[in-house]
C-alpha cells in the first residue's frame, strides 16, 4: 500500500524509484550515496535496494543519535554491534568469523563491541570482507542519515571508510543523508585534507515527485483502497512533491476523506514536525538563534542576499558584516532549510515555507 506511512520496505509498496532501487542494489562502487531532502524516501529506497540483495546487510540507522550533542567511538560500537545481530541471523557462519575480532564478544546473536578496542571496527570490517570472499558476497553495510555522524568526536570514521574502500574488496557501503550535509560535511569529498578525497562515488538523488508523479501517485494509491481520488493540483500546490508528505496527505485523505482537511491536517503536521526539526537545529546555536528564524522569515517567499541582510539588520537597528550572514545562510542550506535558486533563497518546499509563514 502506498499510503502506509511508515518507510517502505517491499517493491510492491514503492511508488517508482525503480532507477533508483536497482542503481543502489547495482553497488557500483564501495560507496554509494542516497540523497535527498527529508522524507523524500531515502530510508524506503534503501529497505527496499538492500531487501532484494541476496548479500549480509548490517544496517545502522543513525538517526538514534539525533538527540546526541556529540557522539563517541562507545555510540559506534554500540550501533554496530547491535547491527550485526540480524546479518548473523541469515548467515550463521558469519558468527565465527566475527568471534575472531578483538574486543567483541558473542553470545547467541547478540554482539558487544568493546569500547576500548579502537581498532575493533577496522577488525570487524576485514572479517565481513574475509567472510564474503569466501561465501562468493559482498557484506554491505548502510548508514542512513549518516551525516549525524559528523558529531562523531574522537575518531576517525574517514579514515575507516577510506581504507575500506581501498582495501575491502567485498565491503560496500551505502550512506544516506541531505545532498549539502552528507557531500560536504560529513564526506568532505571536495577537501583535498580529507581521508576520501578523489575517490569516485555513486550518487542517487532522490528528487520530490513532479506534478505528473503526485497525481499518479495520489490515483494509484487511493485505488488501492477504493477510494476515488482528490485534486492532484490541489494536493501538489499544499504539500508540494515531497512523498513523505503525500503518504501522510493520502493515508489521512483515506479515512476522513474530505479533501480540504486531509490537507489542513497535512500541513499542520508538517508544521509542527519543521519547526520541531528546526528548534532541535537551533539548539547549541542558540547565539544566533533570532537571527536565524528572523532570516527563515523573510525567506518563507523566496529572496535575495541583500534583502535577507536588509531584514536581519532591521531586527537589530545595527548594521551586520557580510560574512556572518553567508555563514548564518550556508548553515540554513546545509540542514535542508533552505535552498539555493539562481540568486534567491528559497524553502525547499512549500510545507517549509508554511512553518514559517507569519
Ligand atoms: P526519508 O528516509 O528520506 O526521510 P522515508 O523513506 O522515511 O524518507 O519516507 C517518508 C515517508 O514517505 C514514509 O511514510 C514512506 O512510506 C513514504 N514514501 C517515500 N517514498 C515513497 C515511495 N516512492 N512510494 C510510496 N511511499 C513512499
Ligand atoms: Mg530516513
Amino acid at each position: 500500500m502506498y499510503f502506509d506511512p511508515r518507510p517502505k520496505t517491499s517493491r510492491e509498496d514503492l511508488f517508482d524509484r525503480e532507477e533508483e532501487v536497482e542503481r543502489v542494489k547495482a553497488l557500483r562502487a564501495p560507496i554509494t550515496l542516497v540523497l535527498g531532502l527529508r522524507r523524500a524516501g531515502k530510508s524506503s529506497v534503501i529497505l527496499v535496494a538492500t531487501s532484494e540483495m541476496p548479500h549480509p546487510v548490517v544496517y545502522i540507522d543513525a538517526r538514534r543519535f539525533e538527540a546526541e550533542p556529540y557522539l563517541t567511538f562507545k555510540h559506534v560500537a554500540e550501533a554496530l554491534g547491535e547491527a550485526l545481530a540480524q546479518p548473523m541471523r541469515r548467515f550463521p557462519r558469519l558468527r565465527e568469523y566475527l568471534k575472531n575480532v578483538k574486543g567483541i564478544s558473542v553470545t547467541g546473536f547478540e554482539v558487544k563491541i568493546s569500547w576500548r578496542e579502537r581498532g575493533s571496527l577496522v577488525e570487524v570490517l576485514e572479517w565481513l570482507n574475509r567472510w564474503a570472499e569466501e561465501d562468493g558476497r559482498k557484506a554491505v553495510v548502510v548508514i542512513d542519515e549518516a551525516q549525524e555522524l559528523t558529531k562523531l568526536k574522537g575518531y576517525n570514521l574517514l579514515k575507516l571508510l577510506a581504507y575500506s574502500y581501498d582495501n575491502l574488496r567485498n565491503v560496500y557501503f551505502v550512506l544516506s543523508g541531505s545532498k549539502v550535509g552528507l557531500l560536504k560535511k560529513f564526506l568532505k569529498l571536495e577537501d583535498a585534507g580529507s581521508p576520501l578525497y578523489g575517490r569516485y562515488v555513486e550518487a542517487v538523488e532522490l528528487r520530490p515527485f513532479t506534478l505528473e508523479e503526485a497525481k499518479r501517485f495520489l490515483e494509484e494509491g487511493c485505488r488501492q483502497y477504493g477510494v476515488s481520488p482528490p485534486d492532484a493540483e490541489k494536493v501538489y500546490r499544499a504539500v508540494g512533491g515531497l512523498p513523505g508528505w503525500l503518504t501522510y496527505f493520502g493515508y489521512t485523505y483515506v479515512s476522513v476523506r474530505g479533501e480540504e482537511e486531509s490537507i489542513r491536517q497535512t500541513v499542520s503536521y508538517a508544521v509542527d514536525l519543521v519547526r520541531q526539526e528546526f528548534a532541535h537545529f537551533l539548539e547549541g546555536r542558540w547565539a544566533a538563534e533570532k537571527r536565524y528564524r528572523v532570516i527563515m522569515e523573510a525567506a518563507a517567499e523566496c529572496v535575495a542576499w541583500s534583502e535577507l541582510k536588509r531584514a536581519v539588520e532591521a531586527s537589530e537597528g545595527r548594521r551586520i558584516n557580510d560574512a556572518e550572514i553567508t555563514r548564518l545562510l550556508k548553515n540554513l542550506v546545509d540542514y535542508g532549510f533552505l535552498e539555493k535558486r539562481g540568486n534567491l533563497y528559497c524553502p525547499p518546499d512549500p510545507l517549509i515555507a508554511a512553518a514559517f509563514r507569519k
